[in-house]
């Protein structure tokens, strides 16, 4: 962030009027509070995403122009979730919870892709979720 400040007060040959130089100086200062903000963002939501914190930390910090935060935007994975039943943790996308078997999201019981809670029809197949989803979900043995 340096480099930003050499490239804003180099900018011209003369040198701007203070007001200006206050304004740079503020506009830069909220600049680096962003990027801060944003390194501790990125952080702390690797660690939720199941990705290497100090990885990501690392390339948001030193790849320039922001590029490693930008980057990681592209690049991170889908944020983890704990299952209700047992807290372990489940990937977005899982039907049931691999340790319990807890049912995570409702599935059309015609064709067994995942649906919507409150859907009537299955987007994939068309079949009537009205009452065989209620009853799919609770013919599901759960082990404990
Ligand atoms: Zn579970
Ligand atoms: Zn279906």
């Amino acid at each position: 962030m340096t480099a930003l400040l050499v490239i804003v007060t180099h900018g011209d040959k003369t040198a701007p009027p203070p007001a200006v130089m206050v304004l740079l100086g503020i506009l830069a200062g909220t600049l680096i509070a962003c990027y801060i903000l944003l390194i501790g963002y990125v952080n702390r939501d690797a660690g939720r995403r199941g990705m290497s914190r100090v990885l990501w930390t690392l390339l948001a910090i030193f790849v320039p122009n922001a590029l490693g935060i930008v980057l990681y935007f592209i690049l991170r994975k889908p944020r983890l979730l704990n299952c209700p039943q047992c807290r372990a943790v489940v990937e977005p996308g899982f039907g049931f919870c691999p340790r319990c078997r807890y049912r995570l999201s409702p599935v059309c019981p015609h064709c067994q892709h995942g649906v919507n809670l409150g859907d009537k029809f299955c987007p994939y197949c068309g079949g009537d979720l009205g009452t065989g989803m209620n009853a799919a979900s609770t013919q599901v043995p759960i082990q404990k």
